[in-house]
């Protein structure tokens, strides 16, 4: 059996990736090691590591159930980093609702902080104007090295 590669598109397993961190065996070493790890948690629904690395002070409300709400009706489809300093990584999710099946974009510009050897995040600020998505031509957002209208060009018009 081929092992499921890692939501978080470093290309290695989930097992051998993100999951290490999700269990707590190892933690991030960077902020955007960190922000991957959190992507890969959206997509296998790892709500207790999303409440654990959210920073304590804006962290708020924040909730398993409401994560859970907010998150069981989207499939997490690629994520693409566009800038990646010391501590801020701005990405784009590129995601569907299970209702639509539309390929949809979200665009965030996540701040972190390291408090000893632990890394949180701490707020996003949504990128509305840089949430684009692919044409039918470039790369598939997935990562398989594909055209789109070759690969998911099904959840686009
Ligand atoms: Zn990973
Ligand atoms: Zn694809």
């Amino acid at each position: 059996m081929k092992a499921q590669a890692c939501p978080c598109g470093s290309s290695q397993s989930y097992s051998a990736c993100c999951r290490l961190l999700h269990r707590g065996v190892k933690k991030a070493r960077s902020a955007e090691q960190l922000m991957r790890s959190r992507y890969a948690a959206y997509a296998r629904c790892e709500y207790q590591y999303l409440v654990d690395t959210h920073y304590p002070d804006t962290r708020g409300t924040l909730s398993l159930d409401e994560l859970e709400k907010s998150n069981h009706e989207t499939s997490w489809l690629g994520l693409e980093i566009l800038t990646a300093e010391d501590k801020q990584v701005s990405f784009r999710a590129y995601f569907v609702q299970l209702s639509d099946q539309r390929l949809q974009c979200l665009c965030e510009a996540s701040r972190f902080l390291r408090e000893g050897d632990d890394w949180f995040y701490i707020d996003g600020q949504h990128r509305p104007e840089l949430a684009v998505l692919p044409r039918r031509k470039d790369p598939c957002f997935c990562g398989s090295g594909k055209k789109l209208k070759n690969c998911h060009g099904d959840l686009i018009d």
